[in-house]
């Protein structure tokens, strides 16, 4: 089934930059498709799409046959979860509330529920015992971790990841990467812009190249790395 499916989708900016060109692109569920191409390529623009960050001027996004642009804020954010570079945690607000605060607000859990939900969620991302701790306290690969555990608490059907190891210190990406790497093979939907090939070339079930704007080209990694 197709979980995400871009139909001839074009934005420009507000200063008349044409940043999506004619985008028909298709990710069945439980494919992890890795997004490269220079920088100003229109891949973070591409990802920011589809949980409606930037809106589209033409065409149409669709989630599961739905439309983007006919589901409200709310189930948007239940059914398309996104990990930033910049981690984007409230930092004023302990690891474990971080967790918390979507599902109650977002899904409607009690804060028992939500609670007991966060808790299974950090310790599958080996950070349980963070719970009670600030953002600001932890490494940068753990807030990451943190904030990879805050999207899976509405249990999103898609993954949208910006960039997600760019601002870590080379010791954490593989943190973050081999947690990445546990998503993907337990069948979930991603979308990466990430410019970690050894990721791209082991996890990607697609890659899509960018360039100004446009798809140019979407293959299995075996068609980008010739060396086995
Ligand atoms: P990438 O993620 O591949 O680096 P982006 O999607 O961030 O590319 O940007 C695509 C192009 O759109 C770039 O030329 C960038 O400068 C431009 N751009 C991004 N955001 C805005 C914006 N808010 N207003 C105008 N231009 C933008
Ligand atoms: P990141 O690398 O985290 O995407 P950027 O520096 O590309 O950060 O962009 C920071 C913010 O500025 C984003 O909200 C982006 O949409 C916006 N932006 C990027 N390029 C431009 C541009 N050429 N004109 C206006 N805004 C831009």
């Amino acid at each position: 089934m197709t979980a995400v499916e871009f139909t001839d989708v074009n934005k420009w900016y507000d200063n008349g930059l044409h940043a999506l060109r004619d985008i028909n692109l298709s990710v069945n569920t439980g494919e992890t498709v890795v997004i490269c191409g220079p920088s100003g390529s229109g891949k973070s623009t591409l990802i920011r799409t589809v949980n409606a960050l930037e809106p589209i001027d033409t065409g149409q996004i669709a989630i599961a046959g739905t439309p983007v642009q006919m589901m409200d804020r709310r189930s948007l954010r239940r059914r398309v979860g996104m990990v930033f570079q910049s981690f984007n945690l409230f930092t004023h607000f302990k690891v474990l509330d971080n967790l918390t605060l979507a599902a109650e607000h977002v899904a409607g859990l009690d804060q028992a529920a939500a609670e007991a939900r966060a808790m299974q969620l950090l310790d599958r991302v080996g950070l349980a015992d963070q719970a009670q701790k600030y953002p600001g306290q932890l490494s940068g690969g753990q807030q990451q971790r943190v904030a990879i555990a805050r999207t899976l608490m509405l249990d999103p059907d898609v993954l949208l990841f910006d960039e997600p190891t760019s601002a870590l210190d080379p010791e954490m990406i593989a943190e973050v990467l081999s947690l990445m790497e546990d998503l993907a093979r337990e069948g979930r939907t991603m979308l990466c812009v990430t410019h970690e090939m050894g990721f791209a070339r082991n996890v990607a079930d697609q890659i899509v190249f960018m360039a100004h704007g446009s798809v140019i080209e979407k293959a299995p990694p075996a068609a980008f790395f010739d060396n086995p």
